[in-house]
């Protein structure tokens, strides 16, 4: 194969050295050179900079000025073409002087062979390719870690965005609660109060999918998986989550749960959530009166799981780019529904988390749409844990009486809270900072710990490690952080739970009422103990 042929800028200012040069590269057999010639010092510098020269012969006598002057000229100009100096005297300082000035050789004119001309024209072009390919290398490394600077900037943003944005809904929320339980509340403010939860709830939800996403995109998120039963997720998605907008459109659901093995080893607070997304958009894109249509079926090794409407259906243009983030099929339509287009992409990624696959189907426009999940079954026996089950409620008239002592300082929230379990039986210590917090713990034998982990004096990690030096505490961390680092932040401080704000409360009593049913953990380590 030949070679590519070299472009030469030749900076000579005597012709007849310049013909003997032509000569000399003449003789060359490869590779083939294309040549330049200039007499003017700085022509030769213009050209340099703005031609595409892949190396440059430059002459030591250039009239008024010499080349080493050039090479220092052009090398201060940021050209990095190399230069390779033709000197007639043999003069070892003129040699040394070039090589200090950048060039990249230096070759005695009188004794010039085609041979020295052609290895040392190789030689430079070799090293100023590899000097290319280091810079290239650096600034590549130099992006990168720039990126991922910019990356780990970005999350830190959205978390402490997200703390922002989720502990005044957590205070909302309570206050809500609270109104929803007190005898005097009358049908009206009741109704009222649903619409505020279904916005504050709507909210905290959007929160939670740009969390999830920035974690999708980083590959950070994490399943916890158990032996789950499908079939019992589908029947607390449709009643847990989609009965009031099924149930306001007067929708008629059949559910065929035909599948023969619908066990499979995922997460099931993931799994729920795909579902309860699917099923929440074929009720939100389907008329009153319409139906929704769930069923399941087994097909080599897997479940698969298809909810289908007969709803505004999808245009085929906009089915390949249903499942991208940020993606919503027609605009003019699905506004008026909100949401963000996020729901699939994130329905999507967590079906392939767990080793699945989620496809969109409709035969267009106004003829509803399905949408398909499937997959891999485990057998029921896989492991014998149950699930589903929820802990016994603590609302037992003869169960000893369950102190707490809660650390928050949101005020409006920590008073939400304390009411909300006392209206439930529980006795409840109420401290807004870590000092007195260890003070009431100093005299009061509580039963359970829940702390916000940012404190005006400290934080909830710092507490609980404190405590736990003292006796076992079971503890629950709530946080508007609920990034994975966090959760594992707690889990390591000695934390049981780690609950991301707003609180759902009776997530919150179930997690209580395990914790007082699980034996007493083990105290800290003696070595940590003051
Ligand atoms: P959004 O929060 O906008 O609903 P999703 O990611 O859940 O976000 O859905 C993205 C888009 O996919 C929706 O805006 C809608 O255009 C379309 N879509 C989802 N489910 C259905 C469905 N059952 N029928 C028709 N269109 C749907």
């Amino acid at each position: 194969m030949s070679e590519a042929p070299v472009r030469i800028l030749l900076v000579e200012d005597d012709e007849d050295d310049m013909v003997l040069t032509r000569q000399l590269l003449r003789e060359i057999e490869s590779p083939a050179f294309i040549i330049d010639w200039t007499e003017d010092f700085n022509v030769g510098l213009r050209k340099i900079r703005e031609e595409n020269h892949d190396v440059c012969l430059a002459d030591y006598h250039l009239g008024a000025q010499n080349g080493v002057e050039f090479v220092r000229t052009a090398v201060e100009q940021g050209c990095t073409v190399p230069i390779i100096l033709l000197t007639g005297q043999g003069d070892h300082a003129v040699d040394i002087a070039a090589m200090n000035a950048g060039a990249a050789d230096f070759l005695n004119k009188r004794q010039l062979t085609a041979s020295a001309l052609e290895r040392s024209i190789r030689y430079s072009i070799q090293q100023h390719r590899a000097e290319a390919q280091r810079i290239r290398l650096l600034r590549e490394q130099a992006a990168r870690a720039e990126a991922e600077a910019a990356n780990r900037a970005k999350d830190q943003f959205l978390a402490v965005l997200s703390h922002e944005l989720r502990t005044p809904l957590t205070a909302m929320l309570l206050t809500l609660t609270t109104l929803e339980m007190e005898a005097e509340t009358t049908p009206k403010m009741r109704e009222l109060a649903t619409v505020i939860r279904r916005n504050a709830d709507l909210e905290a939800r959007l929160i939670d999918d740009l969390l999830d996403l920035t974690r999708i995109a980083r590959g950070k998120l994490e399943l916890r998986r158990e032996l789950v039963d499908v079939h019992e997720q589908i029947g607390f998605a449709i009643r847990t989550c989609c009965g009031s907008d099924i149930d306001s459109k007067g929708l008629a659901v059949t559910v065929n749960a035909a599948a023969r093995k619908h066990h499979v080893w995922g997460d099931p607070a993931r799994l729920q959530q795909v579902l309860w997304n699917l099923i929440k958009n074929a009720a939100k894109f389907t008329a009153p009166g319409g139906t929704l249509d769930i069923q399941t079926s087994n097909e080599e090794g897997r479940i698969q799981i298809s909810i289908s409407d007969n709803g505004i259906g999808i245009a085929p243009e906009a089915l390949p780019k249903i499942f991208n983030a940020f993606e919503q099929a027609d605009r003019s339509i699905t506004r008026q529904f909100g949401g963000l287009g996020l729901g699939l992409a994130i329905c999507k990624a967590l079906v392939e988390l767990h080793g699945g696959r989620a496809k969109a189907a409709s035969e267009g426009l106004g003829r509803g749409a399905t949408f398909t999940i499937e997959l891999p079954v485990v057998s029921a026996d896989f492991t014998t844990r149950g699930t589903g089950d929820l802990p016994e409620t603590l609302a037992d008239p003869n169960r000893q009486p369950v102190h707490i002592l809660l650390v928050e300082d949101h005020a409006d929230t920590a008073a939400a809270m304390a009411r909300l379990l006392s209206r439930r039986g529980y006795r409840v210590h109420i401290a807004s900072r870590m000092v007195d917090a260890l003070q009431i713990a100093a005299h009061t034998a509580f039963d359970i710990l829940i702390s916000d982990i940012g404190l005006p004096d400290g934080s909830g990690l710092e507490l609980i490690r404190t405590l736990s030096q003292r006796r076992p505490v079971r503890g629950i961390a709530l946080s508007g952080f609920g990034m994975d680092e966090d959760l594992e932040r707690s889990r390591s401080a000695g934390f049981s739970e780690h609950l991301t704000k707003p609180i759902d409360f009776n997530r919150l009593e179930v997690v209580i009422s395990r914790l007082i049913s699980e034996p007493t953990p083990a105290a800290a380590p003696a070595e940590v103990a003051k």
